[in-house]
C-alpha cells in the first residue's frame, strides 16, 4: 500500500515537475538507428554504414562499429540519410502566409487566442518537417505568447520544435507598423517601441519575460512606400546589445540597408537578418567582427510570388537583390545562417530556404552544415544541438535518399526524433 501510494505520488509529482513526461527517460531502452548513411552535421561528406546509438535524451555513440546493446530497440532506415535535426534560423510561428491574410490584418484583427491556436499547428508542422529547433524572431503583435508556446512544447502538451524566442522584438518609435491611421489614435504595433535609455529597459523587460534572443529593427520604412532607412542610432543599439549580452542573450538585427547593417555590426549584434542592400564593405566588416548573416531568400521569393512572379528568370528586383547580397556575403566569407522568415510562407515549408541557398550557388553539403552545426554555433547552442556526436541532445532526422547529392531530399523526411523521443516514423 505504502509503495503504491509512493509510486502514485511520484507519478503526480513527475507530471507536475518533470513536465517533459513525453521525453525519453533513463529507464527507456536505448535506440540503435541504422540508416544507409550518416551526415553528422560537421563533415560535409556522409558516412556510409554508420549507426547512431541514442540513450534517454542524448546521443551515446556514432560511428561504423557501434555495438548493439542487448535491450536496444533497433530502427532500420534503409536507403535513408540520418542528419542532425535541422535548425530554422528565422521563423515567426505566430504569422501565417501573407497571401492568406495580410500582415496588417493579422496584427490588427486576429484575436490572440486564434493566433496562438494557429501557432500550435505551425509548431507541429515545423517539427514534422525535420526542424527540431527554431529561432523565432518576434510574435509580430502577439505579445509574449511565444513564451507560453515554448512552455507547452517543453511540457509535452503539444509537439513542436525547441524554441529560442524573441517575444515582442524592439523598434524605434514611429518606425514600424501597421501604419496609415489617424496619428492621434493608438494602433496596435507589430513590435515594442522604445528609444534611448528606455530601449535598455525594454530589452531587460523582454529578457525577464522570457526572451532568449533580443531582436532589434536597425532600419525600416518610416512611411508606407518609402525605402528602408536607419532607425536606431549605433549608440542605442550598442547599449541594447550590452544589456542583452550581459544577460547571456544573443541579439538579432533586422537590417536591409548598408548603413543599418553597419551600425548594427559595430554595435555588436550577433546576426543580421535580410541584408538586401549589403555592400562588399559591410560584408567584409561582418566577416571581421564575426557577425552571422541570415539572408532570408525564401521571404523575398515568397513575397514576389504573391505579387504575381512565376519563378522564372528574369527575377523581379527584390529577388535579384537578395541573391546578389547572398553572393557578396559568400564572397566575403561571412558565416551564413539558414533561416527563411517562415511564416511569410507556410510553416512546414522551411526547407525552401535550404533549396534556394543551393539554387543560388552554395554547395548542398555546405548548406546542410550551416542548417545544423552552423546555426547551432551562431545561436551559442553548439554544445547541445546541431551535430550527431556523443553527448549532444538526440535531435535526429532521416530523409529518403542523400540530400548532399540532391538537396530536395530534405523534404522527404521519414523519421523525426527530438530529445530521444520519436515523433514520426
Ligand atoms: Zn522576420
Amino acid at each position: 500500500m505504502m509503495i503504491r501510494l509512493t509510486a502514485a505520488l511520484c507519478a503526480a509529482l513527475c507530471a507536475a515537475l518533470c513536465a517533459p513526461a513525453a521525453s525519453a527517460t533513463a529507464t527507456n531502452p536505448p535506440y540503435l538507428l541504422k540508416p544507409a548513411r550518416v551526415f553528422d552535421g560537421v563533415d560535409p561528406k556522409p558516412h556510409e554504414a554508420w549507426t547512431v546509438l541514442v540513450r534517454a535524451d542524448k546521443i551515446e555513440a556514432v560511428g561504423p562499429n557501434v555495438p548493439t546493446p542487448a535491450d536496444a530497440i533497433v530502427i532500420d532506415l534503409p536507403g535513408k540519410t540520418l542528419l542532425p535535426g535541422l535548425i530554422e534560423g528565422h521563423s515567426h510561428l505566430f504569422l501565417h502566409p501573407y497571401n492568406e491574410t495580410s500582415w496588417d490584418d493579422q496584427v490588427l484583427h486576429e484575436p490572440l487566442a486564434l493566433r496562438t491556436a494557429r501557432a500550435t499547428v505551425a509548431a507541429k508542422a515545423t517539427l514534422l518537417a525535420g526542424f527540431t529547433t527554431v529561432r523565432d524572431l518576434g510574435t509580430e503583435g502577439a505579445g509574449y505568447a511565444d513564451v507560453g508556446l515554448k512552455q507547452a512544447i517543453e511540457q509535452g502538451i503539444i509537439p513542436g520544435p525547441r524554441m529560442l524566442v524573441a517575444t515582442r522584438a524592439l523598434v524605434a518609435t514611429g518606425a514600424y507598423g501597421p501604419k496609415g491611421f489617424e496619428a492621434n489614435v493608438a494602433i496596435p504595433q507589430g513590435a515594442e517601441e522604445a528609444d534611448g535609455a528606455n530601449l535598455v529597459t525594454a530589452v531587460r523587460h523582454q529578457i525577464g519575460a522570457g526572451a532568449d534572443v533580443v531582436k532589434l529593427y536597425a532600419d525600416y520604412h518610416w512611411r508606407p512606400g518609402e525605402p528602408s532607412r536607419p532607425t536606431f542610432s549605433q549608440a542605442e543599439m550598442q547599449a541594447a546589445v550590452e544589456a542583452a549580452h550581459s544577460a547571456g542573450r544573443i541579439v538579432a538585427a533586422h537590417a536591409n540597408t548598408a548603413e543599418g547593417m553597419r551600425r548594427a555590426v559595430l554595435a555588436g549584434v550577433d546576426t543580421i537578418e535580410h541584408g538586401g542592400e549589403g555592400t562588399p564593405e559591410v560584408f567584409k566588416l561582418m566577416r571581421e567582427r564575426g557577425v552571422t548573416y541570415c539572408p532570408t531568400l525564401a521571404a523575398s521569393d515568397a513575397v514576389a510570388r504573391y505579387r504575381g512572379w512565376n519563378g522564372a528568370d528574369p527575377a523581379p528586383p527584390m529577388v535579384a537583390q537578395a541573391r546578389k547580397a547572398f553572393g557578396l556575403a559568400r564572397a566575403a566569407g561571412v558565416t551564413l545562417c539558414v533561416g527563411g522568415d517562415v511564416g511569410v510562407f507556410a510553416h512546414g515549408e522551411n526547407a525552401r530556404e535550404i533549396e534556394l541557398m543551393v539554387a543560388a550557388g552554395m554547395p548542398a553539403a555546405q548548406v546542410l552544415v550551416a542548417a545544423t552545426s552552423g546555426n547551432a554555433q551562431s545561436f551559442h547552442m553548439g554544445d547541445q544541438i546541431g551535430a550527431l556526436k556523443p553527448g549532444l541532445l538526440a535531435d535526429v532526422i532521416a530523409v529518403e535518399g542523400d540530400p548532399t547529392r540532391d538537396i530536395h531530399a530534405v523534404r522527404a523526411v521519414q523519421f523525426v526524433m527530438k530529445g530521444g523521443k520519436v515523433y514520426a516514423k
